[in-house]
């Protein structure tokens, strides 16, 4: 069978491969402690699963509007309005199967052969090769810990050429934890705005930010910066509903009509009875949301002061998301190989940073429980002392 040249140019995830080797080997009944997965650990909360109930009790189980239930799609405005002060009504948005699914048909909607599109390494692995999908180059812009990992308004500028189109950022950051401040996002929003290009914000992990950290959305910067933005965020992480997939995106009414078609002829509308739990998740109390955050915040303090009490690797703290992304190179081994040795000899399962464009760093998710998180950094240190 001769498959298509586009499957040729893409990579296979490597956070699913390497969770699913990890899940692996726990159904073999080995004891693993599993850092890789990027998904909370927390059951959906109760509310929203007896709305999603009762939906399906109720007969909400037919085909609807390729954009989503009307009533999610109004709550998910009044959410973007209220929350993060973007002038969205029901119109600007598209409900989808998952943030994932929304930057795809993003890409469909928006990218041809030629158009760059600048992504920050470190980068969510799906980003560029979305891009390729679409037909359009990645431009990658590696950044380091010296900026906290994130790309500088000068070194945004100095990567747009006549053929950008798009600046994906990411804030909270996976795989970094990072979060910009607002200021930082005021100045690279002057340079979109400058170069007359578009963003795209995934805010996916809003919701999770720790001490001081500011969430500010780029769109809500000013009116200019507001036409060139794109928003996509989604249920998964701040609802625990990696599962339902259910994401959604918002932007210009023709842009989210071209979304609506492209919906419309490849998944049609999200599982119906889903999205009710979804409008549960956006209109009722918030606490659950808030009760996720202070848990991980626990373990963050947990894991960091013992990633950092290991000698060879050194940690930036978090501020925001669920990742911890240490850099290893004192080790002088590369992400794949510290990985594939911490698995093999400590049955520890995490993220190369390679996969992510940073060779030198590693990616542990804290969506566990404490009682994993200490025994996984005894593994951890055990395996660093060993080298
Ligand atoms: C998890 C994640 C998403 C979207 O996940 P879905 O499950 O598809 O909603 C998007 N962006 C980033 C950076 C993520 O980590």
């Amino acid at each position: 069978m001769k498959l298509a040249a586009r499957v040729g140019q893409v990579s296979p995830s490597l956070t699913l491969s390497i969770t699913a080797k990890a899940l692996a080997m726990k159904a073999e009944g080995i004891d693993i402690c599993s850092f890789s997965a990027g998904e909370p650990d927390f059951a959906t909360p109760v509310h929203i699963k007896t709305a999603a109930q009762k939906a399906l009790d109720e007969g909400k189980t037919k085909y609807g509007p390729a954009a989503g239930e009307p009533k999610l799609r109004e709550a998910i405005a009044r959410k973007l309005r209220e929350e993060n002060g973007l002038c969205y009504a029901a119109e600007n948005v598209i409900v989808t199967n998952g943030g994932k699914h929304s930057l795809y048909q993003l890409m469909m909607v928006l990218i041809e052969p030629g158009d760059e599109v600048i992504i920050p390494a470190p980068y969510w692995l799906s980003y560029p090769e979305m891009v390729k999908l679409a037909g359009g180059t990645p431009v990658i812009v590696p950044t380091d810990a010296s900026t906290g990992y994130k790309i500088t308004p000068e070194q945004l500028r100095a990567s747009i050429t006549p053929k950008t189109k798009l600046f994906v950022l990411n804030s909270p950051s996976n795989p970094t934890g990072m979060v910009y401040t607002p200021a930082e996002v005021k100045a690279l929003a002057a340079v979109v705005v400058e170069a007359d290009i578009l963003v795209v914000s995934d805010e996916i992990y809003e919701k999770i930010l720790y001490d001081d950290a500011e969430h500010l959305s780029i769109g809500a910067v000013g009116p200019e910066i507001f036409d060139r933005t794109i928003i996509s965020n989604g249920f998964a992480k701040a609802f625990s509903m990696t599962g339902w997939r259910l994401g959604y995106l918002a932007g210009s009414v023709e842009l989210i009509k071209a979304m609506i078609t492209i919906q419309g002829h490849s998944t049609s509308n999200v599982c119906t009875f889903a999205q009710y739990g979804a409008i549960a998740a956006l209109n009722d109390s918030q606490d659950c949301v808030e009760e996720m955050r202070l848990a991980f915040a626990e373990r963050r303090q947990v894991m960091l002061e013992r990633l950092n009490a290991i000698p060879g690797l050194s940690c930036a703290k978090p501020d925001g998301a669920f990742y911890m992304f240490p850099n290893i190179s004192q080790t002088g081994l590369k992400s794949l190989e510290f990985c594939d040795g911490l698995l093999e000899s400590q049955r520890v399962a995490v993220i190369p940073g390679v996969a992510f464009g940073a060779d030198e760093c590693i990616r542990l998710s804290y969506a566990t429980d404490m009682a994993s998180i200490e025994t996984g950094m005894d593994r951890l240190e055990k395996f660093v002392r060993s080298l």
